[in-house]
């Protein structure tokens, strides 16, 4: 496999246990089942799989996904990220390396600019570039032939996909937060892999303070394991793991400092709805990070309702800060 680039979050400890089987991928399961028949029709036609895109925030196993895929189509991967394709060269320097039936990976694709998705077009559908060269009235286009590929776009703003590049991906899927129990089995398998075995109780507490999300839980884990590793223990337990988890001053529900800044926030705002730009000054955070990466878990988990005029805490976050709504000057 080539990879154009590495991301700077994908560190050698992720990438070592980025499960290369599918029986390694926990959860998302209709997405597997999909995607699996899919794979097995186009390699029955001796056909390029048809372009995929996947929504959701990150850490959820996106990439991991598009490897996996490549495995299976027995294909050549390249990954890329679309903050790195600035020019239509380097687009085009892309698609022109690519051979029959590769996958090209492109993360947060709702970056790309207009002129370069204008590239992208015949490329996703005719497997044609079109090439720009000179400008004014002697400018003239160059088509050439590319080979038959697969792109595989992922993106945690399903939202601010233009809707052509949306209409040229023939599979759409949006991934879901994990369970508890998946979590559990990703943290399990992955302390396997290191060589520090973890019990079950153990990968539980990791997994139930971990947002829903395989990357937390793996980042957790390595942390746990520094604590069990100073102590000398062969086994990850519960008791060295509560301990680890509370001096790294991870909540019981998973939430980070952010998560509580953010609900604390609504809570005093005694019920008035803020938009996204007073939560992001307040919390000094940039507005995508809040949007793509602190929002999703909180909504999909019913921390935060968001109404036309802005966000709100719910019941439960009152119940989770022990207050009630009748109380909502503060904590
Ligand atoms: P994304 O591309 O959505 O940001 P990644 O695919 O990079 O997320 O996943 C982050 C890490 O979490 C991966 O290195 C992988 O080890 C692990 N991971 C993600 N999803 C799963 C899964 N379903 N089963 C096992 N491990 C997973």
């Amino acid at each position: 496999m080539v990879e154009i680039e590495k991301f700077d979050y994908e560190n050698s400890y992720e990438a070592s246990l980025r499960p290369s089987r599918w029986d390694e991928y926990i959860g998302q399961e209709k997405i597997k089942k999909n995607l699996r028949v899919f794979i097995q029709a186009s390699k029955k036609r001796d056909e390029a799989l048809d372009h995929v895109l996947f929504f959701g925030p990150p850490g959820l196993g996106k990439t991991t996904l598009a490897y996996l895929i490549a495995t299976e189509m027995e294909s050549s991967i390249k990954v890329t990220a679309a903050p790195m394709i600035e020019k239509s060269g380097d687009l085009a320097a892309i698609l022109t390396n690519l051979e029959e039936g590769d996958i090209l990976f492109i993360d947060e694709i709702h970056r790309l600019s207009p002129a370069i998705e204008e590239i992208l077009y015949p490329a996703m559908e005719d497997y044609r570039l079109d090439i720009i060269i000179g400008s004014g009235p002697a400018a003239q286009t160059i088509k050439l032939d590319l080979p038959r590929f697969t792109l595989i776009g992922a993106t945690t703003r399903a939202g601010m996909i233009s809707n052509p590049l949306r209409e040229r991906f023939g599979m759409h899927f949006r991934m879901q937060f994990y369970e508890s129990k998946e979590l559990a089995k990703i943290v399990q398998q992955a302390a396997q892999k290191l060589d520090k075995p973890c019990d079950a109780d153990a990968a539980l507490e990791i997994a139930r303070r971990s947002r829903g999300t395989p990357r937390i839980a793996l980042r957790l884990l390595r942390r746990v394991r520094d604590f069990a590793e100073v102590e000398n223990e062969a086994l990850i337990h519960l008791d060295r793991t509560k301990f680890a988890l509370d001096q790294l001053g991870v909540n019981e529900e998973g939430f980070d400092e952010l998560d509580i800044k953010l609900l604390q926030l609504l809570i005093e705002a005694r019920g008035k709805p803020l938009g996204l730009s007073t939560i992001g000054a307040a919390l000094s955070e940039d507005e995508g990070t809040i949007e793509d990466v602190i929002e999703p878990y909180l909504l999909a988990n019913g921390y935060i309702e968001r109404t036309a005029r802005g966000r709100i805490a719910t019941p439960k976050t009152y119940e989770h800060f022990k207050l009630t709504p009748r109380l909502q000057g503060g904590l």
